[in-house]
């Protein structure tokens, strides 16, 4: 920072030291500090995440073309995801085995973390880890590859609390949810009760009156899957997936490890264009040319289209989950991206930041986002201690909403703040508040590398008032509007040079230079600017009162006219109050 600004360190230590902070030279300094030091030599810093301005400058390097130009219409990629137990493995197991010919490849598939499966000569791609704890973390990094959830809820258990969870991370990424009711071979199945719960939950069955499609089976017996499998490809067809086939790929890396005989091998998802063997492709920080590619059969590809789930050999380096993966226009730019991002990655770990998240909403900045022309939108994971508490919680806050400031429950429910909230609300920035809950450890330090603010409350005024402060700030000021002083134009002279100056006399209060100004003809209001000039006489002058003249030059309106009203006001800021 010394060598930047033109100072030594010494300079700034010994700066520092004037303000109370003591450092060294060899070490990190705050945000605060740098900004404290180069308002002190009036010089401009930007604090930006490290590498996040090199990253866009790669993706240009890179030339991803995101276009969709000739986009064809491509599988849906599915996750599933539901309570523990309630059969979200062996349902993905059947739709797989349920679609292996046999013989083909000795029928033995492989787990490569997700795959595909034909019904009625369309394809659909799984995600083969189930629960929604992978899906947000890809989705806290960026990264979305589900188009569809399939919500499984074993109908004999009904909604559980992981069922609700899953509810809310889908919804948070605005992903269509279509819930399999599974176990109907069970004795005590109720596929109704089932519907009643999600009705409860905000997701109307259309048995209902809703959107929602439920679908009652049985992974066990393989009863409704068929069913399944075709309303999955129905809400494909609704929402009109589609991707170019053609152009260099881009997608996203689902899984990756390091096989000992193999070498880095890692699970990637195409999401548009077309992956070949032999292309230079980075994934993050590692990259590499193609060396070969399998499907989930082990099959040997050699190219492989939107939607379709690769294993890739030939990175250098394992790839993390989440990445995004392009093929580069040559090795060169390749190798060169990738070194870029790994030499920022290294500097965002030793900055102790996380590198690529996105973190939190905060509260106090909400009124900041707003200023940047930002939605007014305050995001919320809210827990309390027992359903009455978040009940009343909840109510309280609806109320506080208003038409320019909305409020949005990301997930609501009760018991501590978990590691799970800590993600939700990291890939929704939301804040999280607590009511009479505390954070567990996890949760505690997920929130911190996250950056996810967390507040917790035991008195629910004081609750309630915080957020109340915070969209007060969110709203964009109320301005009141005092009229100053009144001048009725007599005649209109045109001076070269000038423009035109209306020769005025004040018939109410005061006329200022600089004051803001609205025109005034038959009571109406022609124009809104700021007076420019102001004389007496021959004199500029920063005033005129009532009973004088003057000429009053305007911004840059010429269609004065005699007769016409001069009204000067000043603004005044209202705090708004609920
Ligand atoms: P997951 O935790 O959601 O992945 O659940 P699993 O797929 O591991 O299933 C949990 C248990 O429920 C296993 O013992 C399954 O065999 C059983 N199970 C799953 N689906 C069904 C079903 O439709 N009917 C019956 N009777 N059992 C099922």
């Amino acid at each position: 920072m010394a060598a930047r600004l033109n100072r030594s360190a010494a300079d700034i230590v010994r700066f520092l030291l004037q303000q109370g902070e003591m450092v060294t030279a060899t070490q990190s300094l705050s945000d605060d500090m740098i900004e404290l030091f180069a308002a002190e030599l009036g010089a401009e810093v930007r604090i930006t995440e490290p590498g996040a301005e090199q990253e866009e400058e790669l993706l240009r390097a890179l030339e991803v073309d995101l276009a969709d130009d000739g986009a064809r219409i491509r599988p849906p990629v599915v996750t599933v995801m539901g309570h523990v137990d309630h059969g979200k493995t062996l349902l993905l197991d059947r739709i797989r085995s349920s679609n292996v010919v046999e013989g083909e490849a000795g029928g033995i598939t492989q787990h490569i973390g997700a795959y595909q499966t034909t019904r009625s000569d369309h394809r659909i791609t799984f995600i083969d880890t189930p629960g929604h704890e992978a899906f947000t973390a890809m989705r806290a990094r960026g990264a979305q590859a589900t188009d569809v959830v399939v919500l499984v809820v074993a109908a004999d258990d009904g909604v559980m609390p992981q069922t609700a969870e899953a509810i809310d991370h889908a919804q948070a990424a605005d992903v269509p949810i279509i819930v399999a009711i599974n176990k109907m071979d069970r004795p005590g199945a109720d596929a109704d009760r089932v519907r009643a719960q999600l009705a409860e939950r905000g997701l109307v069955p259309e048995s209902y009156g809703g959107e929602v499609i439920t679908v009652p089976m049985s992974a066990m017996t393989g009863e409704g899957i068929d069913e399944l499998l075709d309303q999955i490809l129905l809400v494909a067809e609704l929402e009109e997936l589609a991707a170019p086939a053609s152009g260099r790929a881009v997608g996203i890396v689902l899984e990756a490890h390091l096989d000992r005989g193999r070498g880095p091998v890692a699970t990637v998802l195409v999401q548009r264009g077309t992956l070949r063997i032999g292309e230079p492709m980075v994934a993050g920080a590692a990259w590499g040319r193609v060396r070969a590619m399998t499907d989930d059969r082990g099959a040997p590809l050699s190219e492989a289209g939107p939607s379709m789930p690769v294993e890739v050999l030939g990175l250098g380096e394992v790839a993390r989950s989440g990445d995004l993966f392009v093929v580069a226009p040559d090795e060169k730019t390749a190798g060169k991206v990738a070194e870029t991002r790994e030499h920022w990655q290294r500097q965002a770990s030793l900055a102790g930041t996380a590198g690529g998240s996105g973190g939190g909403a905060r509260l106090e900045d909400i009124f900041k986002q707003v200023q940047a022309g930002e939605t007014a939108t305050l995001n919320l994971v809210l827990k309390a201690d027992v359903h009455g508490s978040l009940e009343a919680v909840t109510d309280s806050l609806r109320k506080l909403e208003r038409e320019d400031v909305k409020l949005s429950f990301v997930s609501r429910g009760v018991g501590g703040i978990n590691e799970n909230d800590v993600q939700l609300a990291a890939a929704s920035e939301a804040t999280i508040i607590g009511f009479n809950v505390r954070p567990d450890r996890n949760a505690r330090q997920t929130a911190e590398t996250e950056d996810v603010e967390v507040r917790l409350y035991e008195i629910i005024y004081d609750l309630i008032s915080d957020v109340q402060n915070a969209m007060v700030g969110l709203l964009e000021p109320e301005f009141e509007e005092i009229v100053v002083g009144e001048a009725q134009v007599r005649q209109v002279f045109r001076i070269s040079g000038v423009g035109p100056v209306a020769g005025c006399v004040v018939e109410h209060g005061n006329v200022r230079s600089g004051a803001k100004v609205r025109f005034l003809r038959d009571g109406t209001i022609i124009w809104k600017g700021s007076i420019s000039s102001l004389r007496h006489f021959q004199d500029d002058v920063a005033e005129v009162s009532a009973g004088m003249e003057c000429g009053i030059g305007l911004s840059d309106f010429s269609d004065l006219k005699e007769g016409d009203v001069i009204e000067t006001y000043t603004e005044r800021e209202i705090a708004r109050v609920a």
